[in-house]
């Protein structure tokens, strides 16, 4: 074994030869270097160690090198084999569990090797279905402003076009169809129906589905919208022929609260993204899960297949992973756990309305968000909250958190410290 270099000469390579995300290369931001990871807490380089308040992104729900999924890791018979012409049990049984846990209508499984993958294969299915049932001119999207997809081209198209730099992209991004954003809980649900209504009646003709995150948009700006809403895209899908696309790759595995977003409504849609928390941050892997008329649609389109098969599709050690986290959902009973961080960040973040520049402070399920009247000093805030024993990563005039669901009532309340401290300096 090679000797690891000392780690200023490692984050001096760093720094001169490894992107991060959404960072320059010749000007990048600091980095923190991590060695470890345990628990709800990542151990630094210095000694130190910080609650992960980001589930590094929504993913590591259980927390860092909990047993049962470390079991998983080992259990493996192998990692990897194409999935072209083979199958095995670990993705059989994980397609079985997704059928079981996800709305009685969708029981058609596609497993991609990441989220916005899944998005571009939610988009395919859409225009596949369409050409299928002898529309071939219904290619466009419609959406809703304020969300996120993900980065591959189809996936930014339908991101929110002011903040998902669709200005610089103008001319090579497909033209898709926006409509506003959805109003917040109790907020004007008729206006917005009336408008979303309007918009898709429009551009029926040239469209092939609606796509959103249903409840919480995500890295599009945090927002939390009316439930109420879903029903009407539901209504708007069915009556001009469209199918409905539910990303729930940030809120699925019980984010917001209920198990799927979209059950907050009782909202069944038609192919449904799933990702991020599927294998507990251990791996990468997503699933695209979508009913048999969808299914059957596509089968009858020219080519007969759906036109979609990544390298890495259905890797044996991220399925078997994502069925052991699954597992743990269930024996930790993340609903109680889930409402045990609403009840944390609700008393823990109530301070911050009071903090100047905090234009509001939102919470849904295990999410908390205070949004500034003004861009966050992303390196000052995280300074701020590290100097509190907390991981916080910012974005544009957001402080937010979204902790692993095994965290005490005692780190809730440290990360609700930290938020404070971030937004007293951002
Ligand atoms: C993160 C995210 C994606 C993209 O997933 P990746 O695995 O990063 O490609 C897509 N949609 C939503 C809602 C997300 O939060």
């Amino acid at each position: 074994m090679t000797a690891t270099p000392p780690t200023d000469a490692l984050l001096a390579f760093d720094r001169e030869h490894v992107w991060h995300p959404y960072t320059s290369m010749t000007d990048p931001t600091p980095v923190r270097m991590v060695t470890g990871a345990a628990g709800v807490r990542l151990c630094l380089d210095d000694g130190s160690e910080l609650i992960d308040a980001m589930s590094s992104w929504w993913a590591a729900i259980h927390g860092y090198g909990h047993p049962a999924m470390e079991a998983a890791v080992r259990s493996v018979d192998f990692a990897h084999v194409m999935f072209g012409g083979l199958t095995h049990a670990p993705a059989i049984r994980l397609a079985q569990r997704l059928v079981e846990i996800t709305p009685a209508d969708l029981e058609r499984v596609f497993l991609a090797d990441s989220g916005s993958v899944s998005v571009e294969v939610a988009l395919k299915m859409a225009l596949q279905w369409q050409r299928g049932g002898g529309r071939p001119e219904r290619t466009r999207m419609l959406t809703v402003r304020g969300g996120y997809h993900g980065d591959t081209f189809g996936a930014m198209s339908v991101c929110d076009p002011d903040g998902g730099m669709h200005t610089m992209w103008s001319g090579v991004l497909a033209q898709q169809v926006f409509a506003p954003r959805p109003p917040g809980p109790g907020g004007d649900v008729q206006a917005w129906a009336d408008d979303f209504a309007a918009v898709a009646a429009e551009h029926a003709h040239e469209l092939a589905a609606i796509i959103v995150e249903p409840v919480l948009q995500g890295a599009g700006g945090m927002w939390i919208y009316d439930d109420a809403c879903l029903r009407v895209m539901r209504e708007v899908a069915d009556e001009h022929g469209l199918l409905l696309i539910f990303d729930e790759i940030a809120t699925g595995f019980g984010r917001t609260g209920t198990l799927f977003a979209g059950e907050a409504a009782d909202v069944v849609p038609d192919i449904m993204c799933l990702g991020k928390a599927l294998t507990g941050g251990y791996l990468s892997l997503a699933a695209v899960v979508c009913t048999d008329r969808v299914a059957r649609g596509i089968s009858g389109s020219e080519s007969g297949v759906l036109m979609h098969g990544p390298t890495f599709m259905g890797n044996a050690l991220a399925c078997t992973v994502a069925l052991a986290s699954l597992d743990l959902l269930v024996a930790h009973d993340w609903s109680a756990q889930v409402a045990g961080l609403h009840a944390g960040l609700v008393g823990g973040l109530a301070p911050c309305h009071d903090l100047p520049g905090v234009a509001d402070v939102r919470t849904i399920g295990g999410v908390g968000v205070v949004q500034l009247d003004h861009d966050v000093d992303v390196v000052a805030a995280t300074e701020a909250a590290a100097s509190y024993g907390v991981w916080l990563r910012p974005f544009r005039d957001l402080v937010y958190t979204m902790p692993p669901y095994v965290c005490t009532e005692q780190d809730v309340a440290r990360i609700c410290g930290a938020v404070a401290a971030a937004v007293e300096v951002a």
